[in-house]
């Protein structure tokens, strides 16, 4: 009897007005790989598409990587599949070609959604479905030339790919949690940063990020590298060199979704069962935190998708994880609400990070802890009495 599994999921993020930034992995029981590129949201054309063997077989697999670059410039409009086997699937690998075409479509449910919001300043009452309808033969073409051979029909996310398009202007709840004197008297922590080239999509170095940390004035940052573990000895040198506190975490890709691990230094890639990784986290003493659990979910508005705080905190997830992200600085104010009332139902601890891939965002939103932190195992600690509390710092 032989058993098969093959996962396939893709994150759309908005950079800023013009840009999306697409980050596809690609999981199975042989080949693991992860794609990441930028898309221009008015014509769909990408640009510094990225790739990396997590795991492969043959010794022609690492060189398809040097043929990616082949889908620089590609429209990512219906009708590219074709092409897109053609060059980057007989070029590079069928893989990477098979998980392009699953970014493609995630590109362009996310700019329905997009044109779509636009459509909505015009008229706050139209729904996803009226939009779709009306159009179907102008404003589409208008506002995304690339979009116009495009069937329009709305096709609900489905499990493998959740188009999501997160607001990173979005208005900050500063009013509940942005108080700064949260901050005084606190020891407070990023507890979700991104480094390159540890994380495949960040794009500033772990020095940078440390240094800015540290100006802005947090206390410490928490490396939190996709699947990627740094030695204890890379994270104390990088800790005296800039006299900062320094911690490494983990932000592990599981099939409900991302999950930030603390105290597991264990080095997993593609996609793990989060039942697993529990297992394996709780054996060493460790702690789970769910990292931005509502990501892309509620995009239609909670009324939309029929996601009541009660609904949500019946999700399998939650009856795993040790605590919850509550502030996540890649989401909207509505997920991130969604996600602290859930944490609060279900009486888990609450989390902050900034979720940042560049300086420009460290420290948007951090966790504040009640006591002085300065060491993993005192952070582990620290986590496990629930002694501190998500806020608002940039
Ligand atoms: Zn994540
Ligand atoms: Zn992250």
């Amino acid at each position: 009897m032989f058993d098969f599994m093959r996962n396939k999921v893709v994150d759309v993020a908005r950079l800023d007005r013009e840009t999306l930034e697409v980050h596809g992995i690609l999981d199975d029981s042989i080949y693991s790989l992860e794609l990441c590129f930028k898309v221009n949201i008015s014509d769909l054309i990408c640009s510094g598409v990225k790739g990396r063997w997590l795991r492969w077989t043959t010794p022609e697999c690492p060189r398809a990587i040097d043929f990616l670059h082949e889908a620089e410039g590609f429209c990512l409009k219906a009708g590219i599949d074709n092409k897109i086997h053609k060059t980057i699937g007989r070029k590079s690998c069928r893989h990477f070609a098979n998980l392009f075409i699953e970014c493609g479509h995630a590109v362009r449910e996310t700019v329905k959604l997009l044109n779509w919001e636009a459509a909505q300043k015009e008229n706050p009452e139209i729904t996803f479905k009226q939009f779709m309808r009306n159009d179907e033969t102008a404003s589409m073409a208008e506002s995304s030339p690339g979009m116009d051979n495009e069937k329009k029909e709305l096709s609900s996310p489905s499990g493998t790919n959740k188009p999501s398009p997160k607001k990173t202007e979005h208005k900050r709840n500063a009013g509940s949690l942005g108080n700064p004197s949260a901050k005084k008297g606190k020891f407070v922590i990023d507890m979700h940063v991104h480094t390159s080239p540890a994380s495949p999509c960040a794009s500033d170095s772990v020095d940078a990020m440390i240094q800015e940390a540290r100006r802005i004035g947090l206390q410490g940052i928490c490396l939190t590298d996709h699947n990627y573990v740094w030695s204890a000895e890379a994270v104390q040198a990088l800790s005296e060199k800039h006299d900062f506190l320094v911690l490494r975490a983990n932000e592990i890709i599981t099939e409900q979704g991302d999950i930030l691990t603390f105290g597991f230094y264990e080095n997993l890639q593609g996609i793990t069962r989060l039942a697993d990784l529990k297992k394996k986290v709780a054996d060493v003493g460790g702690f789970i935190v769910a990292a931005h659990p509502f990501r892309g979910f509620l995009t239609f508005g909670a009324d939309d998708v029929g996601l009541t705080p009660d609904s949500a905190m019946a999700r399998e997830l939650f009856k795993w994880v040790d605590g919850v992200e509550t502030l996540n600085g890649k989401v909207t104010e509505t997920e991130n609400n969604m996600a602290r009332d859930v944490a609060n139902g279900l009486g888990l601890p609450s989390t902050g990070g900034s979720d940042a891939h560049d300086i420009s965002t460290v420290g948007v939103y951090a966790t504040a802890f009640d006591e002085v932190i300065d060491s993993e195992a005192s952070l582990l600690a620290a986590l496990k009495q629930g002694k501190y509390h998500p806020v608002v710092f940039r």
